[in-house]
């Protein structure tokens, strides 16, 4: 592609929405801290440079799923503490603690494993002749099952893994930062019963001698709608990236900007008669004469195949709906007797108060959630950042 050529494929990511997004909720949630949840590449979004937006707009701390996704940011040059919380089965956790990453645990096992990475890493240091003796202990956050039913230790462990983690903190090897968990979003009274199960763990974890600066509950929707589950930090992945995670309240409504807008050009356009079938399996046929505008856009790409025939596209101004099956790389969009000539940008989704389709438009088409329609959009559509 040379220099002036416009991308296929592209994805626009506002940081400047990102940076309002973190402000906002920051704001609202008060003295909690928050922590910018990048995993997934920041919900495809593209981790570091989300990372970078949201550092630079208060967020004082990074979340990601596991290790790798953390020592990429340490590797960028993110310096924040970051929070991993998936983990293999085999995990060692040296590099977590060489890059300073902070480990969620959800077991003994884990705690161990976390403190015997500790160790060695600090001999390491010290054979490298680089004073092991001032390597910081390994730093974790218990993770406790209030519900959920996924990662955490469940209840009945919880003085058995107090008495562990308390035991390795007090022989310096490893230091407790927090006690985390994580909601069902199923209702008010069951994400207040989490929290109170949550509370009660906390209470065990003094008597256990173990009392972590920083327990954290809530991602984006109970942080914005169940001031009580805010405690010390909120975890916020999807209105960081300006969408809802509620189906009764939209982006603008939460005072939100959606940041990435998907892209493409309209790459061949022909006028067939009445009754031509479109694309594989012609499950589209023209109602009249009509022009049919192809994009380079498919499954390949993240866009979901349920949204074929169903899903909105902007084009010049108008919205028309994807009309036959998307492909694997492509699919077309019936415009009838509009206007659409060769290199018309083509909005798949944006910011609807900007005349796009919303994310959520396609998560309807496809039958599933904002969060999946932003996440998986491909590594072959070029992002783009602009501010
Ligand atoms: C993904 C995730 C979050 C962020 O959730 P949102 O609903 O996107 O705000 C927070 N905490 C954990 C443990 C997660 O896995």
């Amino acid at each position: 592609m040379s220099a002036s050529e416009e991308p296929l494929r592209l994805a626009s990511v506002d940081l400047g929405a990102i940076r309002h997004n973190v402000r906002t909720v920051a704001a609202l949630v008060g003295g909690a801290e928050v922590m910018a949840v990048v995993k997934a590449n920041a919900y495809g979004h593209g981790a570091v440079e989300v990372a970078r937006a949201a550092v630079e707009a208060g967020a004082t701390w990074l979340g990601v799923a596991d290790v790798d996704e953390a020592v990429a940011l340490r590797d960028a040059g993110l310096s924040v503490p970051v929070l991993a919380w998936l983990h293999s089965p085999q995990a060692s956790f040296d590099r977590a603690v060489a890059h300073s990453i902070d480990v969620g645990v959800s077991s003994v096992a884990q705690l161990d494993a976390v403190a015997a990475a500790g160790l060695r890493v600090a001999a390491g240091l010290r054979e490298a002749g680089e004073g092991g003796a001032a390597q910081q202990p390994a730093r974790v956050h218990l993770k406790l099952d209030t519900g959920l039913g996924r990662n955490g230790a469940e209840q009945s462990l919880w003085p058995a893994f107090f008495a562990r983690a308390a035991e390795l903190q007090r022989a310096g090897q490893l230091t407790v930062v927090g006690l985390f968990s994580h909601l069902s979003n199923t209702n008010d009274e069951e994400d207040r019963a989490q929290l109170e199960r949550l509370l009660a763990g906390v209470e065990l974890a003094r008597v256990a001698q173990l009392e972590p600066p920083i327990i954290h509950l809530a991602s984006t929707a109970a942080a914005l709608r169940l001031p009580e589950t805010r405690l010390s930090m909120i975890r916020l992945g999807i209105g960081m990236y300006g969408l809802s995670p509620f189906d009764d309240q939209t982006s603008a409504e939460l005072g939100l900007r959606p940041a990435m807008r998907v892209e493409g050009r309209v790459i061949s356009v022909k006028r067939v008669p009445v009754d031509s079938g479109v694309s594989y399996g012609y499950t589209y046929r023209t109602a009249t004469e009509s022009t049919l505008a192809l994009v380079a856009l498919g499954y390949a790409d993240g866009i979901p195949r349920l949204g074929s025939n169903r899903a909105p596209v902007w084009i010049n101004g108008e919205i028309h709906r994807v009309s036959g099956r998307i492909a694997m790389d492509q699919f077309v969009a019936d415009v009838h007797d509009a206007e659409a000539a060769v290199g018309d940008r083509v909005v798949l989704f944006g910011d609807p108060q900007d005349g796009y389709p919303s994310a959520e438009d396609w998560a309807e088409a496809a039958e599933t959630i904002n969060y999946e329609i932003v996440t998986r959009i491909g590594a072959r559509i070029e992002r783009r950042y602009v501010s």
